[in-house]
């Protein structure tokens, strides 16, 4: 990987307007300083533990390991501060926006998470905040509308394209132009052009820097597999962090079914980086489509692009159906009710048991996020089968 420009092999790189390389380079200054600068990491971890949840506990799955034959253990982000991994990522743009004397932060939020995340964290550090949610995501998601609006930020409707997250993404970045000497702008996953992806993975590398030794004090060992869900991809990247270099550990990604950048996409550029992307014939961007709202987006962090085409990560898939029987699954063996992003991960382990994941292997499956934000989501769906 070349850190100073951003590159992840053929991956990576700063497609941005002219506008923004400014913004960009000095965002870049600015976060590999506060990386080098001890304090600033204190600040980090402190922050995280008193505030985030952190460290969150690695659980072993007596039950799921019985019924697949594997030894599961599960990381537990969905008992952090605001229910998933996202406040990682926004306690250290937060930071990093403070230190850089900006006063404000925008975002882009698809379901609402990373919006409300980003809310919380603008809440604790007194910063302003405006998220950009596309309009038909509004109305889909109208309680996390109300959280954000609730923990002080303004939410403002993007009414181009789609409605949608890859149009709240367009609409934050040309909102960034315009403001950004006094704003911020904290992008919610490993994507984005260079330093997105590597600050955002760096954020959320206590994922995996935490698991790897709970794993080796508590698991008595490394895992065989580690196995995380992927939308942009910043879970799954925060915990392989810890494990990359660990030739022994395999990782593997699942992505949404209807949102398979790795795994059904093709080289593109989006969003200032060049990585896997979902497009028509034309070139048009396709509309990803699951029944998780946090993984239905049409590309995916530009490290993901890597590490699937150096052949370090494997990338799968996951149905609709599938993660639904893996929620289920998960709440009465277990009684832990996962995230429906995160059951696509539990949903690769039920079905490849014995199969892609030979028996007896220890594994670590990334429980993103909990379920409590999809469960009249679910009643409902359940109820149609
Ligand atoms: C947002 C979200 C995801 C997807 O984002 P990544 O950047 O791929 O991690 C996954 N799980 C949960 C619980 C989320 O909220």
């Amino acid at each position: 990987m070349d850190l100073a420009h951003g590159h992840f092999g053929e991956f990576g790189g700063q497609y941005v307007p002219e506008a923004l390389m400014g913004a960009c380079a000095e965002l870049s200054v600015a976060f590999h300083d506060a990386w080098s600068d001890q304090e600033f990491r204190d600040e980090f971890s402190h922050v995280l533990a008193e505030f985030g949840g952190r460290p969150t506990p690695i659980s072993y799955c007596a039950r799921l390991s019985q019924e697949t034959g594997l030894e599961v253990w599960l990381k537990r982000e969905d008992l952090a501060h605001t229910g998933s991994h996202k406040i990682n990522n926004v306690v250290g743009q937060a930071l990093l926006t403070a230190r850089m004397g900006k006063k404000r932060m925008i975002a882009e939020t698809g379901a609402g998470q990373h919006g409300v995340a980003s809310a919380t964290a603008a809440a604790r550090f007194g910063l302003e905040c405006t998220v950009f949610m596309g309009e038909v995501d509004t109305i889909r998601q109208s309680l996390n509308v109300f959280r954000m609006e609730l923990l002080g930020a303004t939410v403002v409707p993007v009414l181009s394209g789609s409605k949608t997250l890859k149009d709240a993404v367009n609409e934050a970045m040309r909102e960034w132009v315009t403001c950004v000497d006094d704003t911020h702008y904290c992008l919610g996953s490993v994507m984005g052009p260079h330093p997105f992806p590597e600050m955002v993975r760096t954020f959320q590398s206590v994922i995996g820097v935490e698991s790897r030794r709970q794993m080796l004090d508590i698991a008595g060992g490394l895992p065989d597999v580690v196995i995380a869900c992927v939308g942009g991809g910043s879970n799954a990247a925060g915990i392989f962090s810890g494990f990359e270099k660990d030739a022994s550990v395999k990782l593997v990604g699942v992505e949404a079914a209807g949102g398979a950048a790795v795994s059904n996409g093709k080289p593109g550029i989006l969003h200032g980086m060049r990585t896997y992307i979902l497009d028509d014939a034309d070139g048009q961007i396709i509309e990803a489509h699951s029944i998780s709202a946090g993984l239905d987006y049409p590309g995916v962090g530009p490290e993901h692009a890597a590490w699937s085409s150096t052949g370090r990560a494997d990338y799968s898939t996951a149905h609709d159906d599938e993660v639904l029987d893996a929620v289920v699954k998960l709440s009465q063996l277990e009684g832990i009710i996962p995230a429906l992003e995160s059951a696509h991960a539990i949903a690769y382990v039920l079905r490849e048991a014995g199969r892609e994941l030979p028996r007896g292997s220890r594994v670590l499956v990334n429980l993103s996020g909990r379920g409590d934000k999809d469960v009249a989501q679910i009643r409902e769906v359940l109820a149609a089968r």
